[in-house]
Order: structure tokens, then sequence, then C-alpha cells
């Protein structure tokens, strides 16, 4: 459809054939679970479908026609995800299975190539597992050591800390765009400078803001950025590894095997240039091309325009959770993406969770693989409702309809 006029959310909906179905007894489903995986529009599941059932094909290998047209494709995703993040160059995007799989790649290459005993890293306490563990389990590897920048009870980083953590011993900071379960969209780009003043490179994960916010790398200046195309409205499976080029070039492969290698004899093996060093094996080149299919639609509609209707139902979100009374809400940082954590005052968020459910209202429950913000906080976890550009406000009140729903039960 075509997206170039005025935001038209009815439009927009019918492209998502997920967001028609009804749940028990015939309930609207009502999906505000985006933080964790995105609907996908029709142009995915056909292009999806079309390269299985027509131009399937193993890329870069074949000199056959379904090969050829896999391969240019493929190729051709990768200078859509250049263009959509606005690198400078198109070896410098690497398919990844996803964000998880993009920072074990970071921390095992980074890690190999320079950081020794008593070398340290930087990361946020509101960083998602996937943005704790690789570092921790490198930090045994090398005997390297991990440091936190605390966040205060609203969920804003403090960046006084986060300058005092610095020290010459610093090799890498790694730090979260978007908080997943506060919403809190960091201040990278200051962040950015000050590593950079002291010479360090700088990792983004971008899992929570490629989907909310224009990202041009450039611009941040940042030296490697991850993210994953089930987030963005493309298939599972895939992701980014975004490295500027300097970096790719001295970095040592993460993984050996096909297409990452030029010459392999018995005494030694040497390797492809970049991008291919890093994507060993078959990759998913259809989920790459899905994935660019998803970029292509987001970029029809804007994603400026996609960042104000989300930050006005946030807004109204907001105030009808703050009119519901007896809610608490985690994470109220000034500058927050459309993510609301949140408890209803003295019941357990599954008792509330599953009465959302039976009314059709798809919410996380938990910890949102980010125990320490569950730590700082001392709670178990929260409900999060996640809401895209293709949610309403008519949902957001049925999520309030919701919660009234639970306080009435339970209290
Ligand atoms: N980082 C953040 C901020 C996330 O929200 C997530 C997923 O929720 C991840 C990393 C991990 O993403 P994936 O499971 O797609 O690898």
């Amino acid at each position: 459809m075509d997206h170039t006029e005025k935001y038209d959310i009815e439009k927009i909906r019918a492209d998502f054939p997920v967001l028609e179905q009804k749940v028990y007894n015939n309930k609207p489903l009502i999906y505000l679970d985006n933080g964790a995986t995105t609907q996908k529009p029709l142009r995915v599941i056909r292009v999806v479908n079309r390269y299985h059932s027509e131009l399937n094909s193993s890329i870069h290998r074949g000199v056959h026609f379904l090969s050829d047209q896999a391969t240019n494709a493929y190729e051709k995703a990768r200078e859509t995800v250049r263009n959509f993040i606005n690198a400078e160059k198109k070896e410098e995007i690497i398919f990844t299975s996803g964000t998880t799989g993009s920072i074990n790649m970071l921390a095992f290459s980074f890690g190999e190539q320079f950081l020794e005993e008593g070398d340290e890293i930087i990361i946020s306490e509101m960083e998602h597992h996937a943005n704790i563990v690789p570092w921790q389990m490198l930090c045994e590897r090398k005997k390297t050591k991990l440091k936190v920048i605390p966040f205060d009870d609203n969920g804003v980083l403090d960046l006084e800390v986060y300058e005092n953590r610095i020290t010459d011993k610093t090799k890498l900071i790694s730090v979260t765009h978007i908080s997943n379960t506060l919403g809190t969209v960091n201040p990278v780009r200051e962040m950015i400078r000050i590593a950079h003043k002291n010479g360090i490179p700088v990792m983004i994960d971008a899992a929570q803001s490629i989907q909310h916010t224009e990202i041009d790398v450039q611009e941040l200046d940042c030296d490697f950025l991850v993210f994953s195309g089930h987030k963005v409205y493309g298939p599972t499976g895939i992701g980014v590894f975004y490295g500027k080029e300097k970096w790719l070039e001295l970095l040592p492969p993460y993984q050996g095997g096909g297409d990452m290698v030029d010459i392999v004899t018995f005494e030694k093996t040497t390797y492809n240039e970049l991008p291919f060093k890093f994507e060993a094996g078959t990759t998913n080149y259809i989920g790459a091309i899905g994935m660019a299919a998803a970029l292509e639609y987001i970029s029809e509609i804007g994603m400026k325009k996609i960042a104000a209707y989300e930050s006005d139902l946030l807004e109204y979100a907001l105030q009808k959770l703050d009119h519901s009374g007896g809610i608490t809400i985690y994470g109220l940082a000034p500058e927050k993406a459309s993510i609301l954590s949140f408890l209803i005052d003295g019941i357990h968020m599954l008792d509330a969770g599953m009465i959302f459910d039976k009314m059709g209202v798809a919410v996380r429950i938990g910890s949102h693989c980010a125990q320490p913000v569950m730590q700082h906080f001392n709670i178990d976890g929260t409900l999060r409702a996640s809401v895209s550009f293709y949610n309403t406000k008519q949902e957001i009140d049925y999520l309030c309809k919701a919660i009234q729903q639970v306080k009435t039960m339970f209290t």
C-alpha cells in the first residue's frame, strides 16, 4: 500500500494480518508486546514467501539463475540496511542472527584482539541480559572487569558517574540506546562524545531504538551498532552488526567456515574481505531480504511520522494510567520511548497478566531479560506494555479497562 501521504492508521493496520485476529471467545487482539517482537507487514510476509517458493538458492556460491537472483537480493538488502542507518559503506554491514548474535560476536572478536587482564568494559545498569552476559563471559576468559553506570529512580543514567568510571584501562563502552524495560532514551550522542574524548570505542545496542527513531550511525559516530530484524517488523533469526570499517579490518573473525575464507590449506587459511569475513556458513539470506523489505516499508511511512505518532500514544497512555490510580510506573525519564513498565498496587503481575490475556490484551510479564533493573527497584518484575506505530488510543483505553477489571477482581 502507498504510505507516502498522511499517517493513515487504518491503512497501516490493514498491512498487518495478525492484528485482525480474534482470541478467546472472539475478543479482538490488542497486541502490546512489541518490545519482545513486532508483527510483520504483508510486504515482508510476501517477500519471504516469494523467496521460499520461487527464488530459494544458496547465495554467493552458485553460478545459476536462482543463486544469482538470491545473491543480488541479499546484497541489495545489505545496501538497504546501509542506507537505513546511513552507514558510510556497505562493507560495514554484517548480517548476524540478531542483537544477541551481534553482541556475542563483538565480545569475542574485540576481546580476543584488544583486551588484556585488568582491562575494563563499561555497560549500564539498564542493559538487557544480551548486553551483560557476553561481557561477563569475556571477563571470565580474559580476567577483565565489568563496570556499570547506574540509573536514578526515574530511569536516567548518571553521566557524571559514567565519566568517572572511565579510566586508562577502559577499552570499550557498550550501552543500550533505549531501555527495553524503562523506555529511557539514553543520551548516546553525548556518551559517545565523552568516550571518544578518552579514545574509547562505543557499541550501541539499538534493539529497542531502530523501530522507534531515526538512526544515523555517521551522525552518532558510534563505532558499532547492533539490532534484530524481528523487532523492526522483519523476520526472526536475522540481525545486523554495524562496525566502522577501520575496526572491522582490525577485528578477527568470530566464526570459521564457508564463505568467510579466501584460501584454505591445512597449513594456513586466509580470510575473505569485508563484510564476508564475519559471515561464516550459509547465512539467513531470506531473513535479510525480509528485513530489508521491513525497513523499506517503515521508511515509506517515515520514521519521523512513526516517532511522532508513538510519542503521542505514549503521552496518552501515561495520562490514562495516571488517571487510573493505584499504578506504579517504572521508568519516567524525560526522554522516553513508548515502553511502559508498571505494576498495579497490591496485585501480583501474574494475576494481572492472566486477566489481561483473557481479555485479549497481550503484554509481557516478568523481568524482561533485565534482572538488574528489577533488582534496582527491589521487585520481581513488571507488566510491560510496549506500543508500536500500529497501535491506537482505543487499544490504550482497552488496556486501562483491563486494569480496572483486574482491580475489581482482586481488591
Ligand atoms: N537488547 C535489547 C535492548 C533488547 O530489548 C533485546 C530483546 O528484547 C535484546 C538486546 C536481544 O535481542 P534478540 O533476542 O533479538 O537477540
